[in-house]
């Protein structure tokens, strides 16, 4: 079976302002890096050009008058949106590709079409409130496919985990009081990086208690903190909880070298990350996975990490890449009491 790349041509039209970080460099460093390694030409490989997702659907996750803001602003060529959010006159179809991209995804993988997928995506969304573009986002796509796998397919359970490295706010917050959607963020502490959220107490609310569960992570922490986690935290919970899928929210900006973040992954890290999740998803979920990019502002980093995502989930060898770093004994030392909490408060652990 196939890994499906999902990707439109429209993702590196919608640019948010001249030189800003969020931009199309982004996507053309990750899809050259893909066609360099002869990935596109793999016959594990499907690139899949996807269709915009119906607005029954996005309508469940936002507000139909916000979405209609969106597009008469597009439609008007564009200009400044929100405080941190300007549009041009492709974003709101560029949107609704990404969202549709992740639907089509998860139809695909369901019906046995493919084996997993990532959707190579701007914008991103995990920061998109019901009413609210946030942080570069405009539809939460990741929130609407798990919807999706909910209210289309025979699916109970939904695990997503959020490694980008800012706090995937808008997720959380869409699936705050259900039981049917586990949300595992791995971050930077919010005192210290955007949105300011993701608190490990921010469990869930009502039937939702517990199926929140936030990694705020030390600033410096990197592979060491993050292989602990995966150890203690998410291998753990994805036994107890048993997904029926898998959906991740990949960002690249948790590398050292990223310009937004002060966190300290390396390209091996995320590997390690990518390995582990799909092993969870064959362990758990028949295999079913499907990666959405999010964040990532260094566009060596991206192009090296969106790869390697790729072979992971095509299951061809991973390139490895020469970037070192060790985190710093304070960060480890923190993650390790952050863990500790995070197992007493878990009714799942
Ligand atoms: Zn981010």
């Amino acid at each position: 079976m196939v890994t499906d790349l999902v990707y439109h041509d429209i993702f590196v039209e919608h640019v948010i302002s001249p030189g800003h970080p969020e931009s199309p460099e982004r996507l053309r460093s990750a899809m050259s890096s893909i066609a360099a390694a002869g990935l596109l030409d793999d016959q594990k490989v499907n690139l899949l050009a996807p269709k915009k997702a119906p607005l029954s659907e996005v309508y469940l996750l936002h507000g139909k008058a916000y979405l209609e803001g969106l597009r008469a602003k597009s439609e008007r060529g564009g200009g400044i949106y929100t405080m941190d959010t300007s549009v041009n006159s492709y974003t709101y179809d560029a949107a609704l590709l990404a969202a549709g991209g992740g639907i089509e995804a998860v139809d695909r993988v369901m019906q046995g079409d493919s084996e997993n997928a990532f959707v190579l995506c701007r914008p991103p969304g995990h920061h998109a409130e019901y009413e609210k573009a946030f942080g570069f986002c405009f539809i939460n796509n990741v929130a609407v496919a798990a919807k999706h796998l909910l209210e289309k397919h025979d699916v109970e359970r939904v695990m997503i985990v959020d490694y980008d490295a800012h706090h995937g706010n808008g997720t959380q917050r869409s699936f705050y009081s259900s039981k049917d959607v586990l949300y595992v963020g791995l971050h930077q502490d919010g005192r210290t990086l955007f949105p300011g959220s993701g608190f490990p107490n921010e469990i869930g609310e009502g039937e939702g208690e517990g199926y929140t569960v936030n990694l705020a992570m030390y600033p410096g922490a990197g592979d060491t903190s993050y292989d602990q986690a995966f150890s203690q935290v998410l291998e753990p919970i994805v036994e107890s909880y048993n997904p029926d899928f898998i959906l991740v929210s990949v960002g690249y900006d948790g590398h050292f070298r990223d310009p937004l973040t002060s966190l300290g992954l390396t390209t091996s890290g995320f590997a390690m990350m990518n390995s582990r999740l799909k092993q969870m998803a064959i362990s758990y979920a028949d295999g079913r996975v499907v990666c959405f990019l999010e964040g990532g502002y260094n566009l060596e980093v991206m192009g090296m990490c969106s790869l390697n995502l790729l072979q992971e989930l095509a299951g061809v060898s991973v390139t490895s890449f020469d970037d070192e770093n060790k985190e710093s004994d304070i960060a480890s030392q923190y993650t390790e009491k952050l863990i500790e909490k995070i197992i007493t408060d878990s009714p799942l652990l």
